[in-house]
């Protein structure tokens, strides 16, 4: 990418968050995430060209030095911090405001810094040996959120150790009227390693999206949650999308069988990706990650309800789910826990506000970080280092809670054509599949009051409106 030659010709929308808004190269596999302000932010509050590249930088040595090692080398691309031509950002900002969904528009695209993350456009299979000539790649792209109950003593209110905080949060969003349906998703079913509770959790997310699930074909997104909030998704549709992937071109099943036959294989190979071990050869049996007792369903799944499960709730040891739970675990005291620490922190800083960059509050995110989010003592022994380590690993779990799985397939096979007798033919490989981790920003050290308000909204809410018995 030579950054003196940008034409806005060569970008396209690709998608958008809450705090940044990304474009992909027409041509070659690369992204720009660009980060967005709030409208209601005076022109004052903009970042300068240092300022807003010092934040970029912040974010990928944060992913590089912190998540990369937590989560694992092969899942993560930190990319790089890049600075534009101001008249390209302002052409892009303008070119890619009408692709913009209208639920996003309290912010806009920062057109003052130049700055951007360029990123490798994970939609876009590069690691796969076979690349479909008649059938561009899928990425599938899901944010599972927290997937345990916590079990910390700080707990103060029993339900929070039966209902997973996903399922809460949906009824507080169905009332401020973020969404106009609940879904049925818990991420406790995904995170379960068990098959039967993975399927559904997939189900679920397929039947109602959010913002937790999305499919791209060719790099464009064809699968989302709908602007218009009333508007069911049409998952015939969708399964007319896939259906060259997943059935026989010959294949006489149609309408809604079809539709059922191509989603349960797309369920499949999901579920496949999710839990493969990539660290161990294929032919060892993986270890797996146990999680601890009792804490492994959620009351509020509809499954909880409906089937007894059996003990198998595990994942193999080095799958992208138990990297992803193993670092929100990082979060073993709470928020309620957590709180009196951040307070010990905030008074200390009070007391020596010179301390607050030998602790690293706002980085840098580099060795030295990672060494005091994972050598913290495991009790407290009433120090300032071991409050700024709780700090620290509860803002670690907070962006594991927060990431998305990117999941590229792309089909495979010697005539890149489906077989027709797949049913006697298990053991063939159909698919070559890459997985990686997005949105790995670090979570501010400020936002903690705030996540501590937004617990308490959340669980008054659930109990008040006792959607035990919704
Ligand atoms: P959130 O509100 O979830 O915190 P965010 O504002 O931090 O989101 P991202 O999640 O990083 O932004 O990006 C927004 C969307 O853009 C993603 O959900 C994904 O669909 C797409 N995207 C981001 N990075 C890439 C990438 N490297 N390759 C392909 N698509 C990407
Ligand atoms: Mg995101
Ligand atoms: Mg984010």
């Amino acid at each position: 990418m030579e950054l003196d030659k940008m034409d806005e010709n060569d970008w396209k929308y690709h998608g958008e968050g809450n705090k940044s808004l990304v474009v992909s190269h027409v041509q070659h596999a690369r992204v720009l995430r660009l980060l967005k302000y709030s409208t209601e932010d005076d022109e004052n509050s903009h970042k300068t060209t240092e300022q807003a590249f010092r934040h970029i930088q912040n974010i990928v040595d944060y992913s590089k030095n912190v998540m990369k090692p937590l989560l694992g080398e092969k899942f993560v691309h930190n990319g790089e911090a890049v600075k534009l031509p101001i008249d390209f950002v302002r052409q892009l900002s303008l070119k890619v405001q009408r692709e913009r969904p209208e639920s996003r528009c309290d912010k806009v695209m920062d057109t003052f810094s130049g700055c951007a993350l360029c990123l490798p456009n994970l939609t876009q299979l590069s690691s796969c040996c076979c690349f479909g000539q008649h059938r561009p790649p899928l990425c599938i792209e899901i944010k599972p959120k927290c997937g345990f109950l916590p079990s910390s003593r700080h707990v103060t209110k029993e339900i929070k150790s039966k209902v997973c905080r996903f399922c809460m949060h949906q009824h507080f969003k169905l009332a401020s009227g973020k969404w106009k349906r609940l879904s049925r998703y818990c991420p406790l079913d995904l995170f379960s390693g068990n098959k039967q509770r993975m399927y559904l959790a997939i189900k679920h997310l397929i039947e109602e999206p959010q913002n937790n699930f999305k499919i791209f074909k060719g790099g464009e997104c064809i699968y989302s949650c709908k602007d218009d909030a009333d508007v069911l998704q049409d998952l015939d549709e969708l399964a007319q999308h896939l259906r060259p992937y997943f059935l026989p071109s010959g294949s006489l099943i149609n309408g809604h069988q079809a539709s059922k036959v191509v989603l349960n294989e797309l369920i499949q190979v999901l579920m496949s990706a999710l839990l493969s071990s990539w660290d161990c050869p294929r032919t060892v049996e993986p270890r797996k990650t146990h999680l601890p007792e009792g804490r492994v369903t959620c009351e509020a799944s509809i499954l909880h309800r409906d089937l007894l499960w059996n003990g198998n709730h595990c994942l193999p040891k080095d799958c992208v789910l138990a990297k992803i739970l193993g670092t929100q675990m990082h979060d073993n005291l709470d928020i309620e826990g957590l709180n009196p620490l951040f307070r010990r922190v905030e008074q200390h800083l009070q007391d020596f506000p010179k301390e607050r960059s030998r602790l690293q509050i706002d980085g840098p995110y580099d060795e030295s970080f990672l060494e005091k989010v994972q050598n913290c003592p495991a009790e407290d022994d009433g120090s300032i280092e071991y409050a700024v380590g709780k700090v620290h690993q509860y803002r670690v779990a907070m962006t594991a809670k927060d990431c998305s799985i990117m999941i590229a397939i792309a089909p495979c096979g010697e005539d890149d054509g489906l077989d027709q007798n797949l049913e006697i033919q298990p053991a063939k490989p159909r698919f070559s599949y890459s997985v990686s981790i997005l949105d790995l920003d670090p979570k501010p050290y400020d936002s903690i009051p705030h996540q501590s308000r937004l617990d308490a909204k959340i669980l008054n809410y659930y109990l008040r409106k006792d959607c035990t018995l919704v």
